[in-house]
């Protein structure tokens, strides 16, 4: 039977949000981002091993209590300098681990309201599916191109358009031969599309934020905090 192994790209400095410390390491509802996230994977029964992409130089990461998480957790300090490539070299770190037909999710430290609910869909619909697919939300919004001056350059129709979140679930061998060939892409189903395949869009929900700039720390705040009481 393939298995499920989580890997989690966080060896990004999180320079758009301007913080002293990498994003990931800052703090909603009494720990760092990437506490929760990871939480959440290795809460989850179905996920056997949670491998974390850390970058070499990475001062934060041995203040984690990573104990209270178990048994499942692989940190490696194998960061590249885009996202593309720590999760390459993430995969690269897992070769020797997975079969061809194991699935791989991979998962933003900065996502750290990821719920049981949104895995669950994500293994619902993907267990038969041949190509595998993301957690996404339909576009809600009208959505503007601006010009240089930060006018409205253009009005663009949001009927099908989603927007991509994580985790992003395929098949170990095809995702990495996909990453191998389509090195440019800014997600996983980015580099399966530029193979040719069609990932499908499982429904997830906007509380599965990325922190990018400070108010998004305060909506995670918000629904971590939430979820406790
Ligand atoms: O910067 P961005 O929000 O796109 O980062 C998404 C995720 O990718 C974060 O968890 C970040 O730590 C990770 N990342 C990485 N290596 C990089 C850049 C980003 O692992 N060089």
């Amino acid at each position: 039977m393939p298995k499920h192994f989580a890997l989690v790209p966080a060896a990004g400095s999180g320079s758009r949000f301007g913080a002293e410390v990498p994003k990931q390491y800052l703090e909603a509802a009494g720990k760092p981002l990437i506490f929760h996230a990871l939480a959440a994977l290795c809460r989850c029964p179905q996920i056997a091993e949670v491998w974390v992409v850390l970058s070499a130089g990475d001062a934060w990461w041995a203040e984690v209590d990573v104990l209270s998480l178990g048994g499942k957790l692989r940190p490696v300090f194998c960061g590249g300098a885009t996202r593309a490539e720590s999760v390459a070299n993430g995969l690269a770190a897992l070769s020797a681990h997975l079969a061809a037909d194991d699935w791989v999710l991979v998962h933003d430290a900065a996502r750290p309201c990821l719920s049981a609910a949104m895995l669950d869909a994500l293994f619902d619909e993907l267990k038969d599916d041949p190509v595998g697919g993301i957690l996404a939300v339909p576009v809600a919004d009208t959505l503007k191109l601006a010009d240089a001056a930060q006018r409205i350059a253009e009005t663009r129709l949001r009927d099908g358009l989603w927007q991509a979140q994580t985790p992003q679930m395929f098949r170990f061998g095809l995702l990495r031969q996909a990453l191998a060939a389509h090195p440019g892409v800014t997600d996983e189903a980015g580099a399966i599309e530029a193979a040719g395949l069609k990932p499908r869009l499982v429904r997830a929900d906007v509380s599965n934020l990325k922190v990018t700039f400070p108010a998004d720390l305060r909506l995670a705040e918000l629904i971590l905090q939430g979820r406790k009481s």
